[in-house]
């Protein structure tokens, strides 16, 4: 045998040590990636299920030159069962530097995202406590917000820092001590002060009460959030904003009220420009799940160095401005929609998030219904399709985290689950059922929701039930298919439709020559009679979720 000439020899031997460093490489990346998100919900540890957080009250200063923040949170709880231990989140890259319970000072333990505290005396069934956490640090920073979440310190085109924070997949606890947990939020509502450098404007949820300059020249904004508040809307926005103002009459035409986008210097023309559509959008809004909800705190909205959040009562917007060719923003109606779905109807658990991405996906589809009619509804929809990857179940499980239910499937299979129950029901029952499920006659309630309720409501309105719908779309990710065959039959023609499961009895629409039909397919088949010169084609208008998408 020959022997292998030396540059090759090298080439060969070189090729597994190449291999390797990627391999480490790509594990390396993969681990600092995953070292970069908090988990947000799960499995409820027992600790935090034995008490109901009644009120937050946090006090956060921002420090835009040192990347840090330094905060307090007097943590108002009632028991609901007996402690002796009390625990609650907070990121480990922060510093806890004292707790207190009551006003007395206690011992605590800060491990792996949790503060322990130790309780002076026990605590009985319904007793009302204040735990008090003072922190400070650098929060995690934003690898790729409002996805990998953190803190957000960047700059404006010319220069000013431009600072926000996301949470969705990590919880609020990657900047301020939570229950974090979907399942919980303050029933009475949240207080928030917060403290900024001279010259920058701060905002944050909740109605403004006020200013003071300190004495080292820093201001001091006060919130009051009326309503219950998910820890992940719970939000800053710091840089140097202006209003741009415009009046809202409300869903009756009796109110007055001013809705506010803050905009950075560099965008006021923009701003400018696309305000005006706020009003009409939230009308549109308000007709289909009862007027917006937090009016009673405010309705704002901030620019963010970020695309976007539902950050309750100021909303997170970082698009570009445009109009997306069906006469409106589809990025602000979107996070303007989760005022309803996320903010004021929440899921207990994110294993139902479908819940409050479906249906704000949903809204932007029924807004050009709304405005531009079924034509144009049914194009939109189309979109939809082509941004889900249809790889996971809707609803994968039970007692999940924010990050293992995050995919693209909940914003556009999840929209398509609505509309296909419209299909089957019809526009008039699907607009009642999702009034009914806003609560639209209630407009200030805020409530938790499952998507359980959601089935007993539909079924209820409908009065119908549909398991081999909800079993193939929330809970199959493998979508249905269908086969047709012609039989022929002395002189006379057939079709016969089958769908993969019989027990599968979505109604498909079918054109037959010139005319459509809604085909009942009870038993998962139909069987037609048709003239043997007409073309048959099955879902022409694509209405239907099935695993071949035709062009
Ligand atoms: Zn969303």
């Amino acid at each position: 045998m020959a022997r292998l000439p030396f540059w090759l020899k090298a080439v060969l031997l070189t090729i597994p040590a190449v291999l390797l460093i990627v391999f480490f490489v790509l594990i390396a990346v993969g681990w600092y990636v995953r070292n970069q998100m908090l988990d947000s919900g799960g499995e409820l540890r027992p600790l935090m299920a034995a008490y109901d957080v009644r009120h937050y009250g946090l006090d956060v200063a921002v420090n835009p030159d040192e990347r840090s923040i330094r905060g307090v949170n007097r943590v108002t709880v009632e028991a609901i069962e007996p402690l002796n231990l009390f625990e609650i989140h907070l990121d480990g890259r922060l510093e806890v530097a004292s707790v207190e319970v009551d006003g007395e000072p206690s011992g605590f333990e800060h491990d792996d995202g949790v503060i322990l505290v130790s309780l002076p005396a026990p605590w009985n069934i319904g007793d009302r406590h204040q735990v008090t956490i003072s922190y400070r640090g650098k929060p995690k920073k934003a690898l790729r917000p409002p996805w990998v979440d953190g803190f957000v310190w960047s700059e404006t085109p010319s220069g000013v820092p431009w600072i926000g924070v996301t949470s969705e997949g990590d919880g609020g606890d990657n900047w301020w001590p939570c229950k974090d947990h979907p399942s919980d939020e303050p029933d009475e509502g949240m207080d928030i002060a917060l403290t900024v450098p001279k010259g920058l404007v701060g905002l944050s949820n909740g109605r403004p009460l006020g200013q003071i300059t300190n004495p080292d020249g820093t201001v001091t904004t006060n919130w009051r959030v009326g309503f219950p508040i998910n820890n992940y809307c719970v939000t800053v926005n710091i840089g140097p904003f202006e209003p741009v103002e415009v009046g809202y009459t409300g869903v009756d035409g009796n109110l007055d009220e001013t809705l506010v986008f803050w905009a950075i210097p560099e965008s006021i023309e923009d701003a400018r420009r696309m305000w005006p559509q706020m009003p009409d959008l939230l009308v549109r809004l308000g007709r289909r799940y009862g007027e917006y909800p937090f009016l009673a705190d405010k309705f704002w909205v901030a620019q963010t160095p970020y695309l976007g959040m539902e950050h309750q009562t100021i909303i997170a917007y970082g698009a570009a401005f445009e109009d997306n060719g069906y006469g409106f923003d589809e990025l602000l109606l979107h996070e303007v929609a989760h005022e309803w779905w996320g903010n004021k109807v929440t899921v207990s658990d994110f294993a139902d998030l479908w819940i409050h991405e479906g249906f704000s996906t949903y809204a932007e589809a029924l807004h050009v219904l709304d405005t531009r009619g079924e034509e144009s509804y049914l194009d939109y929809m189309q979109w939809f399709r082509t941004r889900s990857a249809f790889r996971t179940p809707l609803i994968p499980g039970a007692n999940l985290t924010c990050y293992q239910v995050m995919s693209p499937d909940l914003y556009g299979k999840g929209a398509w689950v609505l509309h296909m129950l419209r299909s089957i029901l019809g526009e008039e029952a699907m607009a009642e059922i999702l009034w009914r499920f806003a609560d639209g006659d209630n407009p200030e309630t805020c409530r938790f929701t499952t998507t359980q309720d959601f089935i007993d409501l539909v079924e209820e309105i409908s009065g119908r039930r549909l398991d081999w719908f909800w079993q193939r779309y929330l809970f199959t990710a493998e979508l249905p298919s269908w086969k047709m065959t012609r039989v022929r039959d002395a002189g006379r023609e057939r079709v016969e439709i089958e769908w993969d499961d019989p027990s599968f009895e979505m109604p498909l629409p079918v054109q037959i020559g010139d005319r459509r039909r809604l085909i009942d397919m009870t038993g998962g088949r139909a069987s037609l009679e048709v003239d043997p010169s007409s073309e048959v084609v099955i879902d022409p208008n694509h209405e239907v979720l099935t695993a071949e998408p035709k062009p």
